[in-house]
């Protein structure tokens, strides 16, 4: 087990004040240069602007409301948060130093400038998070009761950068312990091979490269305003109208798009759907919930016993079935 203090230092490294802040303003930055019609000749008041980002049919309507919550628990419960996680990177990594040295003995790491070693440790990094993202996201898609608290975020009717926080504490758990992994195996890996000394690069106490990934595209990923990165560009990278296209109700765009930054991932193991250039009309949601998805209730608590049932129906079939659990990864989105 990781010292929690070692634990918040880590996770909180993911999103400290500044690099929110700097996020938050350059996304703000972006959303009005898609807002606002280009070729406006009057100037543009205070009022319209925020009309143009918080529509008032998204901050009136039920899933905007609750999304509005959603923030401010996260703001209330984010230190608590970091905590949740059970286990840090350096946890991982230590054990895995460990059993590599097991095996091969602690050979003569590759002599190599600092600079190299730090390039590869920063990348090694980065990719082992947008790595930790794609899979604990696809798996929240196909694996029963990890889907039942995955769906809370997608019960979001509206997007706006505040669908960002409307995510149960159970999902988040399960991602930080998931990239805290990730980042483990990469960590050691790269110890391993260029020596025990030294880290990745940083930008404001964070990995550089992921850093600019949250200032460029995190804050943004939720967005009601179509901004696309079609064809060549989008097979790399991931724009909002990718993210928009994951979260539309359509059955041709369940389980695609899984990924954060990079869309690598997602064309590797074919998951990959381009956005047109021109908007889209998408509806989103969850079709069938016999519950109100907005409330307190329905977004904490009913989770837990959907979990619940998903579980014990699992048992069952696996139990009238005997032990071939050879489940096909279907969509899960159409019984939801
Ligand atoms: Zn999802
Ligand atoms: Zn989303």
């Amino acid at each position: 087990m990781g010292d929690p203090a070692d634990l918040a230092a880590i996770l909180s490294s993911w999103a400290p004040p500044a690099l929110t802040l700097a996020a938050a303003s350059i996304a703000l930055a972006l959303m009005l240069r898609f807002a606002i019609p280009r070729g406006r000749k009057r100037p543009v008041r205070g009022k319209v602007l925020l009309r143009a980002l918080l529509p008032a049919r998204i901050v009136r309507s039920a899933s905007g409301r609750a999304d509005i919550a959603w923030f401010l628990f996260g703001v209330l419960f984010s230190a608590s948060a970091l905590g949740w996680a059970l286990w840090s990177s350096e946890w991982f990594a230590g054990h895995i130093l460990q059993g590599l040295d097991a095996l091969f003995g602690s050979p003569a790491p590759i002599a190599v400038p600092a600079w190299i070693a730090g390039t590869v440790m920063t990348l090694a990094l980065f990719l082992a998070y947008e790595f930790a993202y794609w899979l604990n996201h696809s798996l929240s898609h196909r694996v029963g009761w990890m889907w039942e608290f995955h769906k809370v975020h997608h019960t979001a009717e509206s997007l706006t950068p505040l669908t960002n926080f409307r995510v149960h504490p159970v999902d988040t758990i399960l991602f930080f312990n998931m990239a805290a992994a990730s980042a483990g195996i990469a960590m050691a890996l790269v110890h391993f091979a260029f020596g025990r000394g030294g880290g990745g690069f940083l930008i404001h106490g964070t990995n550089a490269l992921t850093f600019l990934a949250t200032i460029l595209f995190s804050y943004l990923q939720h967005s009601h305003l179509w901004i696309s990165l079609p064809g060549r560009a989008g097979r790399w990278l991931l724009s909002p109208a990718h993210h928009q296209i994951h979260h539309s109700v359509e059955e041709r765009h369940h389980d695609r798009n899984f990924g954060s930054t990079l869309a690598i991932f997602d064309r590797l193991f074919g998951t990959l759907h381009l956005p047109a250039a021109k908007r889209e009309r998408l509806r989103f949601g969850v079709d069938g919930i016999a519950y109100d998805p907005h409330g307190p209730a329905g977004a904490l608590v009913m989770p837990f016993a959907d979990a619940a049932r998903r579980i014990a129906q699992d048992f069952d079939a696996t139990k009238k079935r005997g032990p071939a659990p050879e489940r096909p990864l279907q969509s899960l989105r159409e019984n939801a």
